[in-house]
């Protein structure tokens, strides 16, 4: 039986300037079930957003799109734009990145809501505005703020909007692109907390992207970690955090703060390849306490490991452990 989503083989080049181009996205592939959810996580700048803005069809005309992405079974981006509108919103939903900051301030947040559902056709007039109030209601902002600007919000209050504007046209699939970047931790935690219920009740997938590892082991199933415009490991959150099986999933959990333990972040020395020339061994090799000499001349592939984990590491055709 086919998965709710299956990417397979993504890739995203740019084009720059002159002859070059810019390997931004590289054979990433994934799934996801009804109610299942997956983060994305990653330093800066390894491909995460392009990721999910490559297989909704929302990039620029400069960059150049392959691979498949399979909603029940069926492959959307095989038509180009023509096949994915039908999908974009309808199965597909997605809260941007600062999408806080990205509603129209000179219109009212129930108005830009009943517009959403006009233009998918979900509803008109009276019954498009009822439903926006049960929308905001159901991210915990009362009916009555629907005439008010986005200027008249807080910051977590324009967040619950946009999650709210997401779920306008019942999407099956909802992507939240770093969606609790720039709040406070109260709010963060109040917006973790309403992606949690959201999922539960309405049986929504997530796909959260994210830079921050303590949010994806609060929300999600399963992780796939990116370096370098890649999947380099992907699995269940605990094993990826109990036993890491790729040596940059190790340094990305010890770069992370630990609120009550003792131990001290440690920084991951170094900086990403850069894309727009030919990697060389492994992308990561730079940077690695555990590179070793096959390590700079051969790139390991994601390859399958017990317990539905994968991971794109040598070290795991020589040992069974990376830690
Ligand atoms: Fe480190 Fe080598 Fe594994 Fe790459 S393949 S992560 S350099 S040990």
């Amino acid at each position: 039986m086919s998965s709710l989503l299956e990417v397979e083989g993504l890739n995203v080049w740019f084009d720059l300037e002159g002859e070059r181009e810019l390997h931004a996205v590289q054979g990433v592939g994934f799934a996801l079930e009804p109610g299942e959810r997956l983060g994305l996580v990653g330093e800066s700048g390894c491909g995460k957003t392009t990721t999910v803005l490559g297989l909704l069809g929302l990039l620029p005309p400069s960059a150049s799109v392959a691979g498949s992405v399979l909603l029940n079974g069926v492959d959307i981006l095989a038509g180009g734009e023509e096949s994915i509108r039908p999908h974009r919103w309808v199965d597909l939903a997605i809260v941007f990145q600062g999408a806080m900051n990205a509603l129209n301030p000179v219109k009212t947040v129930g108005s830009q809501i009943v517009e959403v559902l006009e233009l998918h056709e979900r509803a008109r007039g009276r019954e498009a505005r009822t439903r926006t109030s049960e929308l905001l209601e159901s991210v915990g902002i009362p009916a009555d703020r629907a005439e008010r600007f986005p200027h008249e919000f807080s910051g977590g209050m324009r967040q619950r909007a946009a999650i709210a504007m997401a779920l306008a046209c019942n999407p099956s699939v909802l992507i939240a692109d770093e969606p609790t970047t720039a709040l406070d931790v109260m709010v963060q935690a109040q917006i973790l907390e309403l992606l949690d219920s959201l999922c539960r009740d309405f049986g929504l997938a997530l796909l959260l992207v994210t830079h921050d590892l303590p949010v994806v082991a609060e929300l999600c199933d399963r992780a796939a970690v990116m370096y370098a415009g890649e999947i380099v490991e992907h699995g269940p959150v605990d094993a990826l955090y109990h036993e890491p099986r790729h040596p940059y999933t190790r340094l990305l959990f010890a770069a992370t703060p630990d609120l009550y333990g003792e131990g001290v972040p440690a920084s991951i020395p170094g900086a990403p390849p850069r894309l727009d020339r030919p990697l060389v061994g492994c992308p990561f090799h730079t940077r690695c306490d555990r590179a070793f000499g096959r390590c700079t001349h051969e790139r390991p592939l994601l390859r399958e490991l017990e317990g539905s984990r994968s991971a794109a590491c040598h070290l795991n055709d020589v040992v069974a452990e990376v830690v």
